[in-house]
């Protein structure tokens, strides 16, 4: 019987199916392609958090509705200076929704998700301004609203 790698007096006849290192079930971690050992299980530095299928489908769904919404109103009612602070806000507000839906993530995919979420909402607005001739987002309050949700996310990395 071989010894543990890691817990000398243990014998074992587990492996790590990647480097081979003798383990034994204390410290093995099950992967989805077999036993480990600590070493090479651990997820290499650096990774980007990937947001799965249904955190991305979250994260969609709550910025789309909070941009939609937020860009038909301030369309209609978000005017001059007023409107520009609504706008951060609103942009805030929807890295905000995109950050709850993806239940808890942030940065990098959310943000964008949220900017995205942001420019659909002026299309939304612009799309009634063409059709009733009344309201359509200003630019510059698009422009508040994508700053407003890239800060959110600078805001919480600067928190960290
Ligand atoms: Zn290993
Ligand atoms: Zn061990």
């Amino acid at each position: 019987m071989a010894r543990c790698s890691f817990h000398p007096n243990v014998e074992t006849e587990l492996t790590c199916g990647e480097c081979g290192r003798a383990i034994c079930p204390k410290e093995m971690v099950a992967t989805p392609v077999g036993y480990k050992c600590p070493v090479c299980a651990r997820p290499p530095r650096g990774t980007r958090v990937q947001l799965k299928p249904k955190q991305l489908a979250g994260a969609l769904g709550f910025a789309a509705a909070a941009g939609v919404v937020g860009g038909v109103l301030l369309g209609a009612f978000g005017f001059g200076f007023f409107g520009l602070i609504l706008g951060f806000m609103w942009g805030g507000l929807t890295a905000e929704a995109a950050h709850r839906g993806s239940g808890g993530h942030r940065g990098g995919a959310v943000t964008t998700i949220a900017i995205i979420a942001v420019l659909a909402g002026a299309a939304a607005s612009w799309a009634l301004a063409l059709t009733f001739g009344f309201g359509g987002l200003r630019i510059l309050t698009l422009i508040a609203a994508v700053v407003g949700a890239a800060s959110d996310t600078a805001a919480w990395w600067a928190r960290r």
